[in-house]
């Protein structure tokens, strides 16, 4: 009874929200006046690690727990950022003495594991650009992204490494694996070099345009893409993470994303240690009595998590969250896929408190629509441009329309997060940006009071548990499989994912259409693609419909798997 009284205090502390009044910081924002919020090294000089560890070495903050981690069978570890600035310097003397060079690519490919969180950390310090991967990705997702990236030395476990090793022989510039626990010939012992490296080292002061990390992504058509981020995206992190995540130095705070996906990176690693919170990061899956436990026991004050994540805790029932203390929660966000009403209704009644939708993308780096702690919340929208951000409503021209309108969610150029570009790929970077917009590939409303209201995406990409998945990708996964001649993969809509990713197969001559070869082909695009974005439906059919140039019509896909008007069909095949 008596933790319960002190964690209704916390609560009742009110601690004031970072961003007071949104309209009033709208009006007169500019980024010239917020540069100070982070740390430069000399003039217009700085590293985005430094930015979220180093700079706090020397101040109170010093002996603070940066991270709690919790493994899968409750193991737990704690490291103060004075622990986690010396781990991520002893990573980048071991890059120094493997001769890595400044803007070559390191990636991680980890468990939600501490060595993850600081050698990514230790990469970017070094001047090396830090990638990471979803750690359910088959070999040849995992081959795609290090063949693009020409990643020069990857971080990983004896589990995961198998999966490189199928594609190793393919990967010549892939030229140092270092693996976290019994690796085996050439691999290189990560701890033991972790040990002889020094835990001094000078971090390398750089341009706000040099890259620091990238993560690979979706698109429609074609392999994934290599969204670069610069060092100045440190800014972009840090002012969302205080005024749209409201994170206070004092805060306990839980990003539920894993690090192979943004947010993961930008507000599970870089803003939220920016703002020099403590982070709870658990290793293991979900779970509603252990999420809610591990809120209890550490007293989780701020909680970002994703809409399916919400709807499974609705699942397991109000019950189910009044066996523990949960009093300790001040704030709740969203992230990922549009946010019901429901949703927000439920936690409401259940934490008293509701999660607050906010909108962004790999690409832009940071949160840029937002429900603020001090605004008002409208259901169902996923709030207001982050100052600083001008978000609009334009047509396929690049015309902006008014309130009201559905269109094309678009958003002006420049700003901090925005990514520096596309990895080799100069042509699909500049697809996005149409009459001086930045656009965001998803379809939305903006209402008279400047709300903005998701409508769904403007082309084919997946979002199933809040996770991008690109179809051509499964398709390509699907295709390789010896019965399959073709196939079109769609998102169908599923009450508690968001989407499920459902396969038109088309099968090649003599083969026999089956449950068990529907079975196999899921298995198949587990272990090759993806264990996450594999398709759970399957259906076999005669004929994909396609445009005249062979394009497959997805929408016409879609519109069958919902029963609706097929739209305009002039483009189709005849
Ligand atoms: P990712 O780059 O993986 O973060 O995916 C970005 C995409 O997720 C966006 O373009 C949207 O389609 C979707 N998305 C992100 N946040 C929201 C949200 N709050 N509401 C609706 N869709 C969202």
């Amino acid at each position: 009874m008596e933790i319960m009284k002190n964690r209704s205090y916390l609560r009742k502390l009110r601690i004031e929200s970072n961003l007071k009044n949104y309209d009033e910081m709208k009006k007169h924002f500019k980024w010239s006046k917020f540069k100070k919020e982070i740390h430069w090294m000399e003039k217009d000089k700085l590293n985005t690690a430094v930015n979220s560890v180093d700079k706090h070495i020397g101040t109170v903050r010093e002996n603070k727990v940066a991270l709690i981690w919790e493994g899968e069978k409750g193991e737990e570890k704690k490291f103060t950022f004075r622990e986690i600035y010396e781990l991520s310097n002893r990573f980048a003397n071991v890059l120094k003495k493997f001769k890595i060079k400044k803007g070559q690519r390191v990636f991680v490919l980890l468990q939600r594991v501490p060595e993850l969180y600081y050698s990514h950390l230790g990469s970017i310090k070094y001047g090396a650009v830090a990638g990471t991967m979803f750690p359910a990705f088959g070999p040849d997702a995992i081959y795609d992204r290090l063949e693009n990236s020409e990643a020069v030395a990857l971080i990983t476990d004896s589990e995961l490494v198998k999966r490189v090793d199928e594609v190793k022989k393919k990967l010549p510039k892939l030229k140092h694996i270092f693996v976290i626990d019994k690796p085996k010939g050439k691999e290189i012992d990560f701890h033991k070099e972790m040990e002889k490296a020094s835990e001094h080292f000078k971090p390398k002061a750089l341009n706000p345009e040099d890259f620091a990390f990238m993560l690979y992504t979706s698109g429609t058509t074609g392999k994934p893409k290599g969204v670069l981020h610069a060092h100045r995206s440190a800014l972009y992190e840090h002012l969302t993470a205080k005024w749209v995540l409201d994170i206070h130095d004092t805060d306990v705070y839980w990003c539920t994303a894993d690090p192979g996906w943004v947010t993961g990176i930008a507000y599970g690693i870089l803003g939220s240690w920016s703002n020099g919170a403590t982070s709870l990061v658990y290793a293991g899956r979900f779970d509603a009595e252990k999420w809610y436990e591990l809120i209890q026991k550490y007293s989780v004050t701020i909680w970002y998590t994703a809409p399916t994540a919400v709807r499974l805790l609705m699942g397991a029932g109000e019950e189910t969250a009044k066996k523990f203390d949960l009093t300790s929660l001040r704030h709740l966000c969203s992230v990922g896929e549009p946010l019901n009403p429901e949703p927000i209704k439920w936690s409401l009644k259940v934490f008293g408190l509701p999660f607050h939708d906010n909108f962004w993308q790999t690409e832009t780096g940071g949160i840029v629509i937002a429900n603020y702690p001090s605004m008002k919340i409208k259901a169902g929208s996923m709030g207001k441009p982050f100052p600083g951000i001008h978000a609009a409503i334009v047509d396929d021209e690049g015309k902006e329309l008014t309130a009201g309108k559905e269109g094309n969610l678009a958003l002006k150029p420049p700003w901090p997060g925005l990514m520096k570009t596309i990895w080799k790929q100069k042509k699909r970077f500049d697809k996005y940006f149409l009459n001086k917009w930045y656009l965001t590939g998803d379809k939305a409303m903006k209402d008279s009071e400047g709300y903005f209201w998701f409508v769904g995406r403007g082309d084919d990409i997946i979002k199933t548990s809040g996770e991008r998945v690109g179809p051509f990708e499964v398709e390509s996964a699907l295709i390789s499989h010896p019965s399959v001649l073709e196939a079109g993969v769609i998102g169908k809509p599923d009450a508690l994912k968001g989407e499920i990713i459902k396969a038109f197969v088309v099968l090649r001559k003599g083969v026999t259409p089956s449950d068990a070869l529907k079975n196999e082909l899921q298995m198949h695009v587990k272990k090759n693609y993806a264990g996450h974005a594999y398709p759970r439906e399957i259906e076999f059919i005669e004929e994909l419909p396609k445009t005249q140039s062979g394009k497959i019509l997805r929408r016409v896909l879609k519109a069958k798997e919902s029963g609706l008007d097929l739209g305009d069909t002039s483009t189709f095949a005849k």
